[in-house]
């Protein structure tokens, strides 16, 4: 089933948003559609799933809510975590656990090189998915959701969506090139973005890069993005704390026309990140 488009109004213009945020409470948004392929792939073909990154991230929680649906084996490797992350009772880690995620800390110091021997030995019912989905399988869910765009019979010639890994975006933008498609680094800068994308393949001139004005460290608590957030609030939509703000600010700033938002899911991040604003005495 296609996920909705709502209408939305902000500072006296209107947008669009696709509803990816909708398909499900912890396998949603982008990380749905990036794992799409695996998501369509028989139960029995597979029996572990490897990945490796932060302990807060959305393609955590997907992952683990795939591997439960799927009955499969989900072991997650990170650097040592804190003994607060440990202990949390909401957010992403402790969802992720909850839905069956073992989760394995390796040494700072060992690390890298434990992520870089994890290829070496796999067998044929392991599948590795590397840090934040970024691989060549997520283009396929990627191409369904541009034929749900194209179908959806919108008159917008622009579509946004914020840049972790920047996948989402150039798939995208590969698949349909008659939009401009904007997005924005929310981790790293513009040139450490690029680099990313070029490491999957070219860059196509229908994608955008929207320059933040101001440097924000990813996922840190930020009192201007908090402030988008909060206008964001206004609109009935909960949208993602860590990546939505930057595509918004930059959106409002930057551009003019009539945009197709596309959401990326992750407000299952608020509650926990929420917190960290409170800690900071920012709420
Ligand atoms: C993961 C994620 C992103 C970044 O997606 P990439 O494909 O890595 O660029 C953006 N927004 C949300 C809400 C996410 O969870």
């Amino acid at each position: 089933m296609n996920s909705p488009i709502s209408k939305i109004g902000l500072d006296g213009r209107d947008f669009y948003v696709k509803r990816d945020d909708l398909i499900d409470p912890y396998l949603a948004g982008n990380k749905y559609r990036k794992l799409y392929t695996l998501l369509n792939t028989p139960s029995n073909r597979l029996k572990t799933i490897i990945s490796y990154g932060g302990t807060q991230s959305n393609a955590m929680l997907a992952i683990a809510a795939m591997c439960q649906k799927k009955s499969w084996e989900f072991i997650y490797y990170t650097k040592p975590i804190s003994k607060a992350i440990q202990n949390e009772n909401s957010g992403n880690f402790f969802h992720s656990k909850r839905l069956g995620m073992l989760h394995v800390e390796i040494e700072h110091e060992y690390y890298r090189d434990f992520i870089a021997s994890l290829r070496l030995n796999l067998d044929e019912e392991t599948f590795i998915i590397d840090q934040g989905g970024a691989v060549e399988e997520a283009r396929c869910g990627l191409e369904v959701l541009a034929h749900e765009i194209r179908e959806s019979g919108l008159h917008v010639n622009s579509l946004a969506t914020p840049s972790g890994t920047g996948t989402t975006a150039l798939f995208l933008a590969l698949c349909l090139p008659e939009y401009n498609i904007y997005t924005t680094p929310c981790v790293g800068d513009v040139e450490y973005l690029r680099s990313q994308m070029r490491a999957l393949c070219e860059l196509p001139t229908n994608l955008i890069i929207l320059e933040p004005k101001r440097k924000y460290h990813f996922a840190k608590p930020h009192v201007e993005l908090l402030h988008v957030w909060q206008k964001l609030l206004t609109t009935k939509i909960e949208f993602d704390l860590i990546y939505a703000p930057s595509m918004w600010m930059a959106l409002l700033e930057q551009t003019k026309e009539d945009i197709l938002y596309i959401h990326s899911g992750g407000v299952s991040g608020n509650e926990s990140m929420l917190e960290r604003y409170k800690q900071k005495g920012l709420i």
